[in-house]
């Protein structure tokens, strides 16, 4: 079975869905693999690296023979149209974002499935893509902060003086706000986290951060995962949080609901009150903010601090999110391959969360009423 690695054509990608490294993964369990013609050069692998590595390069349409398609983003509706019926498309694929894809796809009789469906249970913790790239997003989201900052991160003594610690404060300690914590300490700064998660307080307090009590009954639904409040508790935390805000030196904030719009969790107020040179990283930019005002992609001036929007944070550090989505996507495809050939099996429960379309249909009662 041929399994193609497709090129990114989406802005600002650079990550690519399979590693040099990780063909010999593939080829050995009988799997074909063709590496489109540059598609690795955003996160530095030559085509020459996929083909020392077992791979062919391919160019022109090298779609329409796939078998089997690894992308970071989606693939267009126009390419999906080019792929034969039956095929399998394996990728990131936000389905509320991305309808016309999924149409696409269920048109095409294509099979697709979608790496933020796999489900969040420890068998698949190999294959979870969010979580491999949130890290990537928390570590790069403090280096941004730390090189912006026109001050140290660590205490400093030195003969000319004591300098003081930076103050970081980071909103949501999930994975994304936990590994923001860690680099944070490392880089020497003292560290504050809130989370409406109960069980995130031993998790901030063990990378040795304070966890930020807050007066407000605890928000946590099914599964560990937040729930969406009402709008009085939302602007009750917000005015608790705002005194934290106002009295850091850089605030990074990471906080998401499944499915929902991000709560907005820091108004302009609370930024202005900033001391002059503060920097504020909003990771939840692209999925409506948790910081009033942030822009994706963009970064403003709010009073005295900067407020940098996240956009697409893991593909700015494209070598190591390449190489973790990659393993992601290489254990997904092998847990359906049988014999050398992929043929999903919907019993597992792995397979059965993040199959969005297969034989013509969308799987996904939700998905099936959000196209109408
Ligand atoms: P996420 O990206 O959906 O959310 C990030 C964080 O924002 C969460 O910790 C959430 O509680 C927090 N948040 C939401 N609303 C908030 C608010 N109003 N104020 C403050 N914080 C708010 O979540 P995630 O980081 O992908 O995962 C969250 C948790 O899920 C993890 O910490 C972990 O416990 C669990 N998880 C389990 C697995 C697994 O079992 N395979 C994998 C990944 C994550």
């Amino acid at each position: 079975m041929k399994v193609v690695v497709a090129a990114e054509t989406r802005d600002h990608e650079r990550r690519v869905a399979l590693v040099p490294d990780l063909v010999a993964r593939l080829t050995s369990a009988g799997l074909d693999v063709a590496v489109e013609s540059g598609a690795g050069l955003g996160a530095l692998h030559p085509d020459e690296a996929y083909k020392a590595a077992g791979a062919t390069i391919a160019s022109g349409d090298v779609l329409a023979g796939a078998d089997v398609v690894l992308s970071v983003q989606p693939l267009t509706p126009d390419r999906i149209a080019r792929l034969r019926t039956g095929a399998v498309t394996v990728s990131l694929l936000p389905v509320s974002q991305e309808l016309d894809v999924v149409q696409a796809a269920r048109d095409a009789g294509v099979t697709a499935f979608s790496l933020e469906l796999v489900p969040r249970i420890s068998r698949a913790q190999s294959m979870d893509a969010l979580t491999s790239q949130a890290l990537v997003a928390g570590y790069r989201a403090v280096l941004v902060a730390a090189e912006k900052l026109p001050r140290f991160f660590p205490l400093s003594m030195t003969a000319a003086g004591t300098i003081p610690p930076a103050e970081v404060l980071v909103l949501g300690a999930g994975v994304a706000g936990l590994q923001a914590v860690a680099t944070a300490r490392r880089l020497g700064a003292r560290v504050q986290a809130y989370d409406v998660r109960a069980a995130s307080a031993d998790e901030v307090r063990s990378l040795g951060a304070r966890f930020v009590e807050l007066d407000l009954p605890s928000l946590e639904g099914a599964g560990g995962y937040a729930r969406e409040m009402t709008e009085e508790r939302a602007q009750l935390q917000r005015d608790l949080l705002a005194p934290y805000v106002s009295a850091s030196d850089v605030l990074i904030t990471t906080a998401a609901v499944p499915g929902r719009t991000a709560p907005l969790l820091v108004q302009r107020p609370a930024i202005e009150a900033m001391k002059p040179g503060s920097i504020v990283v909003d990771l939840a930019a692209e999925s409506g903010g948790n910081v009033e005002g942030s822009v994706p992609g963009e970064e403003l001036q709010v009073g005295g601090a900067l407020l940098w929007g996240a956009r697409n944070v893991p593909s700015q550090l494209p070598v190591h999110a390449s190489r973790l989505f990659a393993a992601n996507v290489v254990n997904l495809v092998l847990l359906m391959t049988v014999d050398g050939k992929v043929t999903p099996d919907f019993a597992d429960e792995i397979v059965d969360g993040a199959a969005v379309t297969h034989d013509g249909v969308v799987r996904h009662q939700n998905v099936r009423d959000a196209l109408g």
